[in-house]
């Protein structure tokens, strides 16, 4: 697609802005692949329908212009070449798989955004210094293959290909097969593609900008993960002859931890969580004093060194509320995902473009892991956040608003051309 503008109608690049109808048009266009019944998307990893969403997205890429490339792990990567294209690219990016009961916008958003960042470039027949590149990563949800956010943990060597490869679903089809089976196995090795920046663009997925009517959200980082398993003991015995004083109550005990894990949260604002969405009592029987609570806690804060501090309280509060019941506690770190702050010049081009386009903003923590986790590792990276309806995703009633979407885009693109370099 070669249109010769005349210089003089060539907008200053500060004037550019993408153009959201088209935009809002691929993203129910591309919605359609997987529709449920009540609005949503069902579009699972490697399957046919996802099969069907990444070559409606690669059709869209090529009509664009771009070169395609997809790794081993079935990674997408879209590529608009630059004047330098010595230099590694600006990639933006996310995914395009979807939870069972998924959205319109999770991941299709940063998916699309950056499709239309390229439209709006050839538009406009603006050259960038670096080349730019969209991507798509491989099962970031990972509701039907373990791990979560697969493509771009083997891009990042976080886990090897084969680990990757060998996953299986519920009904014993391995990754390898499947990716194989939809024809995403592409040649290029994971992880050899070189990358100069990342931005990701995503709903926001919480509550956070909606509750503070704010367009943008300024990400800064990714909330550290702390996930403990939690076991109470006492002692089973009848709730009726059994008197107050001479009980063994595991689930007493437990609730007193349960009330503090939510106190421990409140004394590390703002960004401190916790939460137990797991119990199990045994034996669970109406009559029966419970003799053994197991349950899940998970800490999270915006900092490992907070995360730590919250992990100290736990501790503490376990030791004294089983020397003060009598009765054993142990508690069992499961998991650990350090805290992930992006690269402060990335933050500060994402605030710099909101800015400049007068978008109402403010700085935010993702407490979701996203593929920009991952390339935080191997590069500069930064995320867009834009406010989702009610903060609710991974739900089929996920909604966004469409001047929102073209603005969390247009900041994508003010940023990109800010590490691209315009010619
Ligand atoms: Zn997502």
């Amino acid at each position: 697609m070669s249109t010769v503008i005349d210089r003089k109608t060539k907008p200053a690049v500060e004037n550019l802005r993408i153009n959201g109808e088209r935009l809002w048009a691929s993203l129910m266009e591309l919605a359609q692949i997987g529709a449920t019944p009540k609005g949503g998307v069902c579009r699972l990893t490697l399957t046919d329908l996802d099969r069907q969403g990444r070559d409606l997205v690669l059709k869209w890429a090529r009509e664009a212009g771009m070169a395609v490339t997809i790794d081993k792990i079935g990674n997408g990567f879209m590529r608009r070449a630059g004047r330098n294209n010595a230099l590694p690219p600006i990639i933006t990016g996310s995914h395009i798989d979807t939870q069972p009961t998924g959205g319109k916008f999770d991941g299709n958003y940063g998916v699309l955004a950056g499709i239309e960042v390229v439209r709006t470039l050839n538009d406009h027949g603006i050259e960038t210094e670096a080349p730019i590149e969209v991507a798509f990563w491989t099962n970031e949800e990972g509701s039907r293959f373990v791990p979560v956010m697969m493509g771009s943990g083997v891009f990042a060597k976080a886990f090897t290909l084969e680990h990757a490869y060998a996953a299986k679903d519920t009904e014993g089809k391995s990754v390898k097969d499947e990716l194989t089976r939809i024809g995403y196995v592409g040649t290029e090795e994971p992880g050899a593609h070189p990358i100069g920046t990342y931005f990701e663009t995503h709903i926001e997925q919480g509550p956070v900008l909606e509750d503070n009517d704010k367009t943008i959200g300024v990400v800064t980082g990714v909330l550290g993960i702390k996930w403990y398993d939690c076991t109470v003991t006492g002692m089973e015995a009848h709730a009726g002859p059994t008197p107050m004083a001479l009980r063994k109550d595991a689930l007493q005990v437990a609730a007193k931890l349960m009330q503090e894990v939510v106190a421990i949260a409140h004394r590390h604002p703002p960004h401190g969580r916790g939460t137990v969405g797991m119990v199990q009592v045994h034996p669970n029987s109406r009559n029966v004093i419970p003799g053994r609570v197991k349950f899940s806690i998970d800490l999270r804060n915006a900092t490992d060194q907070l995360v730590d501090k919250m992990d100290a309280d736990i501790r503490g509060a376990v030791e004294r509320v089983s020397k003060e019941s009598g009765l054993p506690i142990s508690i069992e770190l499961v998991s650990h995902y350090p805290a992930q702050p992006f690269h402060p010049e990335c933050v500060q081009a994402v605030g710099r473009a909101a800015e400049k386009l007068g978008y109402s903003n403010m700085p935010a923590v993702s407490g979701a892991g996203h593929d920009a986790v991952y390339m935080a590792r191997l590069a500069p990276a930064g995320m867009i956040f834009i406010p989702c309806k009610d903060g609710i995703s991974h739900n089929e009633i996920e909604d966004a608003k469409p001047e929102h979407i073209t603005a969390g885009c247009n900041v994508l693109l003010h940023a990109m051309l800010e590490r691209a370099g315009v010619a």
